[in-house]
């Protein structure tokens, strides 16, 4: 189908885009903003929304990129997810974000779709919100009264639904960085360039032997991504054996609320996040 008719918009910095969305949203129009796309005009076009005007990112070239500050890598919210795959900065220091991507559809919406777009869609299938979530990431929002940093926890609210108003926006992501961390991205689908039906996204650091940090983060488990703290506790000072991960990785569904639709049901959402978390972990533990 086509979209309904709409204004289009292209900023080229951040401030003339909020100074846009304030006075758009002020007067009472019904304002999208652009991301990669690759969600957004699917909606169009199904007519599940018909904003009157569109407010298009693309052309602010602040909103692109990775770089180090200190002890945390900032990732802009229109950095592609195919340069995530590839970005040395990412691979080095939050290699799970750089796995948990490459698994995102095929490379045509990896070279649209974005990082910041995919956080803020905030879809519960999502490959990209778990890790974030699992990394702890901070999110930066920029509205016309100036920036607010968003923990991961606190920026999703439901399905489809993130702390982000219609007069604001995501620009950046800052995580701490997770060098010399294993990392693994287990995603469930029944068709490859798919949803995921479960997926577990998990970091870990061996000492030694012994697991002596660990971060796990569930996709499609709830409404919002979800930390498992259940097993990130359990793994704590065990040995990275395979029968001391399948024990923690057995707490995996603790405190989840998984749909039930036409792919799978909750029991069996809960089941994949066992496999797959103790899949996902001992590939991160080298074991
Ligand atoms: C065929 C296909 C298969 C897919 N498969 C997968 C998959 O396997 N795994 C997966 O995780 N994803 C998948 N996706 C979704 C893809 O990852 C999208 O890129 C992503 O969901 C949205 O990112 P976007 O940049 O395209 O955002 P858009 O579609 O442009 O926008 C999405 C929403 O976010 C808002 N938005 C975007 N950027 C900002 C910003 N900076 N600040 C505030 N609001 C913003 C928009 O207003 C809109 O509401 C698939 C998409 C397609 C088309």
């Amino acid at each position: 189908m086509i979209p309904a008719p709409f204004d289009y918009h292209a900023p080229t910095t951040v401030d003339e885009a909020l100074a846009l969305l304030r006075r758009l949203t002020e007067s009472g129009k019904d304002v999208k903003v652009l991301g990669g796309g690759q969600s957004l005009l699917a909606v169009l076009r199904l007519r599940m929304a018909a904003p009157e005007v569109l407010v298009d990112l693309n052309k602010i070239p602040e909103l692109r990129g990775v770089r180090e500050e200190g002890d945390e890598l900032v990732i802009g919210a229109m950095t592609t997810h195919d340069t995530m795959t590839r970005d040395p900065l990412v691979r080095r220091h939050a290699l799970l974000l750089a796995l948990a991507e490459e698994t995102v559809a095929d490379p045509q919406v990896r070279h649209r779709g974005t990082f910041g777009g995919a956080l803020v869609h905030a879809d519960p299938a999502s490959d990209v919100p778990a890790p974030t979530l699992a990394l702890g990431a901070t999110m930066v929002i920029a509205g016309a009264e100036g920036r607010r940093a968003v923990a991961a926890e606190d920026f999703f609210e439901d399905l489809f639904t993130t702390v982000v108003g219609e007069d604001e926006l995501l620009v950046e992501v800052r995580l701490p960085k997770y060098t010399g961390w294993g990392a693994a991205y287990e995603k469930f689908n029944r068709v490859s360039h798919s949803w995921a039906m479960v997926g577990v996204a998990a970091a870990v650091r061996v000492e030694g032997g012994t697991i002596a940090e660990a971060r796990v983060g569930l996709a499609n488990m709830a409404s919002v991504p979800v930390r498992a703290r259940a097993v990130e506790a359990a793994l704590l000072g065990q040995p990275a054996t395979a029968d001391a991960i399948r024990q923690a990785a057995s707490a995996a569904a603790e405190g989840t609320t998984p749909p039930s639709d036409a792919n799978a049901d909750a029991d069996y959402r809960r089941h994949l996040a066992q496999v797959l978390t103790r899949r996902a972990v001992l590939t991160a533990a080298g074991s």
